[in-house]
């Protein structure tokens, strides 16, 4: 029995695994890696999962918590490195594979400079492996050029909270707090499909909408399985216009402020910016924000008073805004969040118990996964990487000079589009993304992915990006290895092995450990000093010594300490949690962690921040801002007349680009096909029946799956989930135009034709 996470959401609802009874030895056979005697109990047995008491959770799954066992044992789980020759995939061994991949980089560094090669991560890595990742481009390949597919997902709001309150910890509270509000703001995000369990922490603000004292607020165009959760008095649903959800914003700040409802003693105290962002917004008043954004004036003000009659600066039981991709994933990304987080602040609610503005992370280990050092312009610890102190700092810890630092680099978006071209990477290897799916714009991510000299995918099953792949490398998956993983709430936990890989599948921590290796000793690519750990505790302890003094900092922590403080004193450490006292931390060796109790409990005792900001703002004064912000509208052509909006998001069943979920029988059953939701007004003015195939199209490609006529959407807006591959791929047709200060794309709104698909 292991006690571990589930391996999708940020949620991370705890679940034990252990061996499915009456299977044992049906997959053991499976292994062939030679075991040590003490590892020889752990096989490749089905297992049966369990729901786990855990605060995010309490006890709950969803369907994909439940069956997630089963992608462990696909019947197309990768199992050796294949390598493609005359065209195809082809069985090859490690050696071969790794010296392919080595010497083709060292080639291209010879002849084109380091930024030749480029390295693209994934929000569900642990943060060991991406820690290891950031770390090995930076100091053995030396490029620039590395991203992950995070910047899809949390960049701007990391980038909109790091300005304006100095740290973006997606909630910088416990998930368990928002039940004791009143009001609970959700701008775009529906948590009743993407993290079911979550639901239960908006109980208390729903039964104050049915005592008429507060309510949950949705805002969202799509009338989604969140929205209904408004329905008998429980809340508001706010239906806006796609891409105008800013607009929303605006009017709320106005109205707080134009009926004396904002917390000027909070403002006095704690804020900068204030006067500039009240003249801002003196221009959205109601009944143009109604214009625009088609949310009805009185709405707006009922929703403003309800926030700030639940403030603590008015006496309320507490209120949140809380955002997610719906208003995130826009080109005007940043602004909207840094629109909500003004809203916040202008209430008082930021920094105080009760109270406060958080977004909801996504993938597994998006907030992880953005701490250290996968970002284009980041170091470990939630450092700038153009900060000459973090350089300093973290070269220091890697033993390499801080001038060879290479960076900042381009964010995803750019660095997709500059693969192949004249000037652009060459060669690629991604860990943890499926890009063919999940990018914007995606057929000309396909055509770029083409023109490279070497692509290498690390993935445990055949995505579609590994099957175009010039060297596909077999990973092991989250229930075959040790790590940690950071919550929604920062909050730091262990992942536990529970089964051994199948074949000769390989932690991303030993590829890379063998990739340096090769490029050190072939003295083409000089890594210096540098090591790479295959041990993820050792990792950690490396992790968290360069994090030491960043805003993500873990250097309180091991694994040992996270394993006996889960037994004894609860789930995880929300960071920041120092080392203490404040003077020397050193990686502890196993004298210092296991027979010197004494020094660990010296700088082991720090108890972790459960609430950010109380004390005051990570900022050089100590006091959060207030940005001014305007809405710009989306990027997209939306033809004036008669647009026809297109919304992408997720249905429960599955998670992100499907690789894994498509891989589940239960799942794949409940929604076997994408589908296109329209309005049945919308369905008759184009001449697509309810149940016929619609086909979407936009100058950047074209999608076709079966319609649902649904009044949940908006009659000028359709929806699709984005899911699946191949014609039923709904990011053919999405932008990749980027929010300018985070470089998040335009995933959530863009103009489409929809028509009928003709008959064969
Ligand atoms: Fe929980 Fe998310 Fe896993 Fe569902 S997918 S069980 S909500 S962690």
């Amino acid at each position: 029995m292991a006690d571990t996470h589930c391996p999708y959401c940020a949620l991370q609802c705890g679940m034990s695994l252990a061996p499915v009874p009456g299977a044992g030895g049906v997959a053991a056979a499976a292994s062939s890696v030679s075991m040590p005697d003490a590892a020889a109990a752990r096989r490749r047995l089905p297992l049966a999962v369990t729901p786990r008491e855990f605060p995010t959770n309490r006890g709950g799954l969803c369907q994909k918590g439940w069956t997630s066992a089963a992608v462990l044992t696909t019947p197309d789980r990768l199992t050796t490195p294949l390598i493609r020759r005359g065209g195809e995939l082809t069985p090859a061994s490690w050696d071969e594979a790794l010296d392919l991949i080595a010497g083709k980089l060292g080639e291209l560094r010879d002849e084109h400079g380091p930024g030749s090669v480029a390295v693209f991560g994934g929000g569900g890595l642990t943060n060991e492996k991406a820690y290891a990742l950031g770390k090995f481009a930076r100091t053995v390949l030396r490029t620039p050029n590395i991203d992950y597919n995070g910047r899809f997902c949390m960049s701007s709001a990391a980038a909109a909270a790091n300005r304006s309150l100095g740290a973006d910890r997606g909630l910088p509270f416990p998930l368990p707090d928002l039940g004791g509000a009143d009001v609970v703001v959700l701008l775009g995000s529906n948590v009743a499909e993407t993290m079911p369990p979550a639901v239960q922490h908006l109980q208390g603000a729903r039964e104050a909408g049915q005592r008429d004292e507060g309510g949950l607020v949705v805002v969202d165009p799509r009338s989604s399985a969140t929205a209904k959760l408004t329905d008998d008095g429980a809340g508001v649903h706010l239906q806006p216009v796609p891409g105008t959800d800013m607009v929303v914003l605006l009017g709320l700040l106005h109205v707080v402020l134009a009926e004396g409802l904002a917390d000027r003693a909070y403002l006095a105290e704690r804020v900068t910016g204030f006067d500039d962002v009240a003249r801002s917004v003196a221009a959205w008043w109601p009944e143009r924000a109604e214009i625009v954004s088609g949310v009805p004036a009185g709405e707006l003000r009922r929703v403003a008073r309800k926030l700030a009659a639940a403030s603590p600066a008015r006496g309320g039981r507490g209120a949140y805004v809380l955002t997610g991709r719906g208003v995130e994933q826009s080109s005007q990304g940043t602004a909207t969040v840094t629109a909500a987080i003004n809203l916040a602040l202008a209430l008082g609610l930021v920094g105080r118990e009760g109270s406060g503005y958080g977004a909801i992370t996504g993938q597994g280990n998006g907030q992880g996964g953005r701490e250290h050092g996968q970002k284009s312009d980041q170091l470990p610890g939630y450092r700038k990487i153009d900060d000459p102190a973090a350089r300093e700092y973290v070269a220091g810890v890697w033993g390499v000079d801080p001038g060879s630092i290479p960076g900042p680099g381009k964010p995803a978006v750019q660095l997709l589009r500059s693969l192949g071209t004249a000037d652009g990477p060459r060669a690629l290897l991604v860990h943890g993304s499926n890009l063919l799916v999940s990018a914007p714009n995606s057929d000309s991510v396909a055509e770029r992915l083409r023109a490279l000299e070497l692509l290498v995918v690390c993935d445990f099953v055949p995505s579609e990006t590994a099957r175009i792949a010039d060297v596909v490398l077999p990973v092991t998956q989250w229930a075959e290895e040790e790590g940690t993983m950071t919550s929604l709430e920062g909050r730091v936990i262990r992942r536990r092995r529970a089964a051994d890989a199948p074949g000769e599948a390989r932690s991303e921590l030993w590829i890379l450990a063998e990739l340096a290796r090769r490029l050190g000793t072939a003295g083409e690519l000089e890594p210096g000093s540098v090591t790479f750990s295959t041990d993820p505790s050792e990792v950690f302890d490396e992790l968290a010594l360069a994090s030491k003094g960043g805003i993500a900092d873990y250097s309180g922590l091991t694994h040992a300490r996270l394993d006996k403080d889960e037994a004894e004193n609860g789930p995880g450490y929300f960071w920041p949690v120092p080392a203490t006292p404040a003077g020397e931390h050193v990686i502890p060796s196993d004298e210092t962690a296991t027979t010197n109790p004494d020094d660990m409990v010296a700088w082991q005792s720090h108890p972790g921040t459960p609430r950010m900001f109380v004390g005051g703002f990570p900022t050089p004064d100590g006091r959060a801002r207030m940005v001014v912000v305007d809405h710009a509208g989306p990027a997209d052509d939306l033809r004036p007349g008669a647009p026809v909006y297109l919304v992408t998001g997720r249905v429960l069943q599955h998670y992100q680009s499907g690789a894994q979920t498509h891989r589940v029988a239960e799942l794949e059953r409940l929604v076997p096909e994408p589908y296109v939701e329209l309005h049945p007004v919308l369905g008759v003015r184009v001449g697509v029946p309810d149940g016929a195939r619609a086909r979407l199209t936009t100058s950047r490609g074209v999608v076709e799956a079966r319609a649902r006529w649904t009044d949940a959407v908006r009659p000028d807006t359709v929806f699709m989930p984005f899911h699946w591959s191949g014609t039923g791929s709904v990011n053919r047709v999405t932008t990749d135009a980027t929010d300018p200060v985070s470089g998040m794309p335009e995933f959530k709104v863009c103009a489409v034709d929809v028509a009928p698909v003709p008959e064969p």
